[in-house]
């Protein structure tokens, strides 16, 4: 920059160094502008050119800028990229002479708190996270800030941190709030934050480099966490004088999460968050858990392999309201353990499944819009006219809703009605205020209705009529100049003009007083003219200002009843959600579990939703039982692509749709009540954080075997797979043990695996069963039966499933053949028939009786050199021979 900066680069430098860590949208004109760092990364992220201010000096500014009217777009694109952006605006009027309009940062958009439209997705929430503690307990907290949900959990104890990185990647917030202490162990976790500089504010610079997680981490300045500030921000947020009313007195570490969130929404809104109403302490003991790992295993909310909507969320959701779709979610995420809550949900639907009743509701759910966001957006102030009628359009449609709830028979019907009662005030004084078809802007003006205000109807009578004045001027102009293409025309900085083109100036008389001088024309105005642009400006002036003043009235109204518009908004978030389980189970024809306080799973026919679903050809059905006794480790074998992996997966998915209070695909089903669904299922290398694939493995069987309890629920899909068969079968068979025998951690286990020596483990422990998924051979190929059967499977058919792959056909062949010796090798070896040949040579067809073994599938040859060194006689040998003996043996050691 040459020498001293502007006084107008002078502000802008001062604002970036109060909102550091922040893209300064600096509001000039039309434009926001961008400068320096923030120019070379926004063209970089919104892919804009890149200019310079001052460009002829020595040190050239870099700039970029955006036009304000498509703001939004630009701001999604940086926040999606993890950016925070502070908007600057102009916070007073700029009068000539004035050289310098005062500028603040009136928002701060985050990845965290973002509440616009473009930003959102109508099914899922975005969470603004905020975490605290230390060895002893970790409080997080959770606030949606486009809705006002909020809530905060505390984990204690051993396993408190991990159980709490759990959380965490389930819930998914944009952005985590924490102290400056937690960062080494927050990087343990995710990789390294960024160079951060706490500097005053709150807000500070931290790169998303985070590894494995869309999160955005914002390291807040220590002050933020302090017991006194965030209890007394939470007893003037609730308007209570005891933290007792929202059930925190004994939760501290939740307290001061929550307090961040609060103090960081403050600080990014600049408004009062006035539609947050309450925080709920969440128990985790009333939730089954579910962790980032098994949620991505068993495909609830997002497909593994692509971004289709093959997913257990894709094949419920059947909601009508964007409140419902994210209700479901979050009753998929953290399923009850609650027996009375699963019941009573259970039985709603089952009211529900009457099809005219339930059609009756979702014909009149599907007029109700997103209220949640709405009371949101007009708590802070960014609802527009439309926002308003929607609010009310939606409030017209609950007398119908009740009139469906009043049918039923479960205690929601009664539970729910009370909550969409006596709204109906609201929605007469927004359909009195706002017109039918309001402009999307406040700034377009016209949106009160005419008849509400009758200061406002004269004023728009008079403007009315001072604008049909002045179109009747245009015709007395052309009869008095005789130019007949004159015209009056209007534009928001030259006002009112008449316009005459070049060729017709000379008849222009002299009373018409020019304006401005175009190429091809000139603008004059008259006297008379002026004097009517007066009267109209002045009453649209006095009109904007009213309608405003009308319009702030109404939200400040609408606002009053935010706390019983947010309840009838989880009413219908609650009735949309049963409504949408009940259209699912009609549709797919599922069936009402019976969930008991027992051990017992049994489940008859069940079907895996979303294969079912996407499947070309018939499901088959299978049957399942499990307990804590006879049956609680099932060794499930069987030919490859049999299905194995498909039944683990929908018997989790049945015991996950039960605990929501959803019916199951099954002919019948009988379902405990479980904490946990763990699963140890495929296999990927975790190298960013230096584990192979066999460690991310052992460390996942680890973590499963340290922590499940007997109301658990543990898939295994194949244990031991990435070391040496030996290891792994080895692991494999040690974990079956535990799991079957640990008094702590015996859980109902289901464990699908290609070692068919872990099958004698089955003959062997009473609480253990075998089955096999059936497959044929017929004319060479395998017909897979997908059907589950006690015992056995006698082979994979490896190969077979290799040769529908595409393997070559030579590959196929010379597989089957070097497969056929492997089975005599191992019979051999089992034998202990000495006279075999290495396995080596015998796959090469040598006779090489001298030939090494190699490492093979069954490599126990081993043994042969044991025998061999049993056999021999040292007392015949000489000291050379004894030697050469055992140099002979050591070499063929395997
Ligand atoms: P692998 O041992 O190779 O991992 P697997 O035994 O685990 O195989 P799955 O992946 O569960 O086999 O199933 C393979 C395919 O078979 C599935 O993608 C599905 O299309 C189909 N399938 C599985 N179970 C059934 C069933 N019960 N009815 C119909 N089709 C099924």
């Amino acid at each position: 920059m040459s020498s001293a900066p502007t006084p107008m680069l002078r502000q802008y430098l001062e604002l970036k160094e109060k909102y550091p860590g922040t893209i300064l949208f600096f509001r000039l004109g039309d434009f926001y502008e961008m400068f320096n760092d923030d120019a070379i990364i926004g063209s970089k992220v919104l892919d804009i050119t890149l200019t310079a201010r001052q460009k002829n000096t020595e040190n050239p500014i870099p700039m970029c800028g955006i036009p304000h009217h498509a703001a939004a777009g630009y701001i999604a694109k940086f926040v999606r990229a993890g950016y925070r952006v502070a908007i600057c605006e102009q916070t007073e009027e700029a009068t000539p002479g004035k050289k310098l309009v005062n500028r603040d940062v009136v928002r701060i958009i985050t990845p965290g708190t973002a509440i616009d439209e473009q930003l959102l997705d109508s099914s899922v929430p975005t969470y603004l996270a905020a975490l605290c503690g230390s060895g002893g307990g970790y409080g997080i907290a959770y606030l949606d800030l486009s809705t006002g949900e909020f809530s905060a959990v505390e984990f204690e104890g051993a396993g408190a941190w991990r159980s709490l990185i759990s959380d965490l990647e389930t819930i998914e917030p944009g952005e985590l709030l924490f102290p400056k202490g937690l960062k080494p162990l927050l990087e343990s976790e995710f990789g390294a934050i960024g160079n951060d500089s706490i500097k005053p504010g709150g807000l500070f610079e931290s790169e998303n480099s985070s590894r494995n997680t869309s999160i955005t981490f914002t390291e807040l300045i220590d002050s933020t966490f302090v017991s006194k500030t965030a209890t007394d921000l939470l007893k003037h947020q609730f308007e209570i004088s005891d933290l007792s009313v929202l059930g925190l007195e004994n939760s501290p570490l939740a307290v001061l999460a929550a307090g961040a969130c609060l103090q960081y929404a403050f600080d990014t809104q600049k408004a009062a968050v006035t539609h947050i109403k309450g925080i709920r302490l969440i128990d985790r003991k009333d939730h089954m858990v579910l962790d980032a790992l098994t949620i991505r295993n068993l495909e609830l909310v997002r497909s593994t392999s692509d971004k289709s909507a093959k997913t257990l969320v894709g094949i419920l959701d059947e909601t009508c309201t964007p409140m419902g779709s994210r209700e479901l979610r979050s009753w998929l995420l953290r399923p009850s353990m609650n027996l009375r809550e699963i019941d009573a949900r259970k039985s709603a639907v089952r009211d529900l499944m009457m099809p005219i009743l339930r059609g009756q509701i979702r014909s009149e759910l599907k007029k109700v819009s997103d209220l949640e966001r709405l009371i949101g957006r007009v708590s802070l102030g960014t609802a527009n006219p439309r926002d308003f009628n929607l609010i009310a359009d939606s409030i017209d449609g609950f007398p119908s809703i009740e009139a469906g709830l009043a049918e039923m028979e479960s205690v929601f019907g009664g539970m729910l009605a009370p909550d969409l009662q006596g709204l109906g005030h609201i929605s007469d004084a927004i359909k009195s205020t706002i017109s039918d078809d309001p402009p999307a802007l406040i700034g377009d003006g016209g949106f009160i209705r005419d008849g509400f205000n009758p200061e406002l109807d004269e004023l728009r009578g008079i403007s009315l009529s001072a604008k049909q004045t002045i179109a009747g001027f245009e015709e007395a102009a052309r009869q008095e100049t005789g130019i007949g293409a004159l015209h009056i025309k209007f534009n928001n900085v030259f006002g009112y003009f008449i316009e005459v083109s070049k060729s017709n100036l000379s008849k222009v008389p002299e009373h018409f007083e020019r304006k401005q001088t175009l190429a091809n024309a000139e603008r004059f105005t008259t006297p008379e003219l002026k004097q009517w642009e007066q009267k109209v400006l002045g009453a649209e002036e006095e009109i904007r200002s009213l309608e405003n003043k009308l319009f702030k009235e109404l939200s400040g109204f609408v606002n009053k009843h935010s706390r019983e518009l947010q309840r009838a908004a989880k009413a219908i978030a609650t009735i949309d959600t049963l409504a949408s389980l009940a259209e699912t189970a009609d549709r797919r024809g599922y069936t009402e579990p019976e969930l008991h306080a027992g051990d017992e799973l049994l489940v008859k026919n069940g079907r895996h939703p979303v294969v079912e679903a996407y499947a070309t050809e018939p499901f088959v059905p299978n049957d399942i039982l499990l307990n804590n006794s006879t049956d609680r480790l099932l060794i499930i074998t069987g030919a490859n692509m049999g299905g194995k992996s498909t039944l683990l997966r929908q018997v989790a998915l049945i015991q996950i749709l039960a605990q929501i209070g959803s019916f199951v695909p099954a002919s019948k089903a009988k379902i405990p009540i479980c904490d946990r669904v763990w699963t140890r299922v495929g296999a990927s290398d975790d190298l960013a954080s230096g584990r192979s694939t066999f460690m991310v493995e052992m460390t996942e069987t680890a973590t499963i075997l340290r922590n499940a309890t007997p109301r658990s629920l543990i898939l295994l899909d194949e244990i031991g797979r990435g070391t040496s068969t030996f290891d792994g079968l080895a692991i494999a068979w040690a974990v079956s043990e535990y799991l079957h025998d640990s008094a702590e951690h015996a859980a109902k286990t289901l464990f699908a695996t290609h070692y068919h020596e872990l099958t004698e483990l089955a003959e062997k422990l009473k609480g253990a069963k075998n089955y096999r998924i059936s497959a044929k051979e017929i004319d060479g190929k395998v017909v897979f039966l997908h059907k589950l059967e006690a015992g056995k499977a006698s082979q994979s058919y490896g190969i077979a499933v290799g040769r529908l792959a595409g393997l070559p056909v030579e590959v196929v062949s010379r597989a089957e053949e070097v497969l056929k010796i492997l089975e005599e090798f191992e019979l051999a070896v089992i034998s202990k028939d000495s006279t075999r040949k290495g396995l080596a040579a015998a796959v090469a067809g040598a006779n090489a009786t001298e030939a090494v073994a190699q490492i093979s599938l069954f490599a126990v040859s081993n043994e042969a050199l044991i025998d061999e060194l049993r056999e021999t006689d040292l007392d015949q040998i000489s000291e050379s021979e004894a030697l050469e003996a055992l140099r002979r043996l050591k070499s063929r050691i395997i």
